[in-house]
């Protein structure tokens, strides 16, 4: 099985040519359609590469499939590896060159139109982990995000999940606002368990920040202080709280998925995810509590479920995506009655366990 991780590097824009690559995106999106078009202006080599990827167009070489036209397509590029050995893969008219000896990135000619013009980045230390690893970065893809220049490195490797040692990680995802539940299980027995969540002080004290903010900005503005410096400065205050909220969620989705892959591959365990998180956000719409702070308390979920998943196909960690049932009791099967402080409970046999890991442990016998 063919595993990749990609990363984004933002390139100088002040070495590349924007509209330049604009015109790359165009053609490589015209090749994905299956057209061929030769044009004067951008040199020869960057052409027959595009085209050389036509085989491999539904493939990752070009990212996601763009849905509509004029989609944003970023341009493929073949990609040669000079190893710390001296030793080199790939193809010699390769345009980006990894230079793992100098610890840096060339491009030629894919950033300005111009022979020999070559942007040198330096080599980030991802590279270094993921061909440390044993994997190998046979291309990249140059593109831009808004107005900005980036250099896509895909990572590949082949990899063969092992087989589960008996015991089970299973991962809850719902909210923030209970945070994402995990337990290690082993023979039905729930061996560790924890919630995990941000410091839900420190976003309630940013969010109610943001919100003053907003407010004072509002009403300066009724009353004809709009578009004023003490306006505007009250604007960036409450933005700049909003997406410090926004970045606590991003940093721990990342840290959460790369902590629990690691300890999936500790215990050699079997991965499962339940990922709840559309019945979640319905729950707390229900809850009447305002779209504003459902949408923080469900921020970077997705990212976080699929970096997970990106980590677990990446070291081959076997998991399954599976809905675990909560009001269900894992004894005999009765249903389950909630009763307060997310506590469930079972009329029949007297079982009783926190809502979060009721899945856990109901978890035999998948
Ligand atoms: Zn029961």
């Amino acid at each position: 099985m063919k595993a990749h991780r990609t990363l984004l590097i933002k390139l100088p824009r002040d070495k590349c040519d924007v509209n330049y690559i604009r015109r790359l995106m165009a053609l490589a999106n015209l090749a994905y359609r299956g057209y061929e078009v030769w044009v004067p202006d951008v040199p020869r080599t960057i052409q027959h590469q595009l085209y050389g990827f036509r085989d491999f167009k539904d493939s990752l070489v070009f990212g996601t499939t763009p849905k509509r036209w004029f989609a944003e397509t970023w341009i493929p590029l073949k990609t040669l590896r000079i190893y710390a050995d001296g030793a080199r893969r790939g193809a010699t008219d390769a345009l980006v060159i990894l230079d793992l000896r100098n610890n840096v990135i060339k491009l030629r000619q894919v950033c300005k139109s111009e022979p020999k013009y070559i942007v040198e980045v330096p080599m980030p230390g991802w590279v270094v982990e993921r061909v440390g690893e044993g994997g190998d970065v046979r291309f990249t893809m140059i593109g831009l995000r808004g107005e900005e220049p980036y250099l896509a490195l895909v990572a590949e490797r082949e990899v063969e999940p092992y087989q589960p040692s008996g015991y089970r990680l299973v991962v809850d995802v719902n909210s923030w606002r209970y945070g994402i539940a995990w337990g290690l299980v082993k023979n039905g027995k729930l061996i560790t368990w924890r919630t995990e969540s941000p410091g839900t002080f420190l976003i309630n004290t940013l969010y109610h920040q943001a919100v003053d903010r907003e407010r004072k900005a509002g009403k300066l503005r009724r009353l004809g202080y709009g578009g004023t410096t003490v306006v505007n400065r009250v604007r960036k205050q409450a933005f700049t709280r909003r997406s410090r909220i926004y970045r606590i969620t991003r940093d721990k989705a990342y840290f959460l998925a790369s902590k629990l892959v690691r300890k999936a591959l500790r215990y050699g365990a079997l991965l499962v995810i339940d990922d709840m998180i559309e019945e979640s956000r319905r729950e707390l719409l229900e809850e009447k509590l305002p779209p504003d702070v459902v949408k923080l308390l469900m921020s970077n979920l997705r990212r976080f479920v699929h970096q997970l998943e990106t980590l677990a196909q990446w070291y081959g960690v076997p998991h399954e995506f599976k809905r675990l049932p909560s009001t269900v009791c894992p004894v005999c099967q009765h249903e389950l009655t909630q009763l307060p402080g997310r506590t469930m409970a079972c009329k029949n046999c007297g079982f009783k366990a926190p809502r979060d890991l009721v899945p856990m442990l109901g978890t035999e016998g998948i």
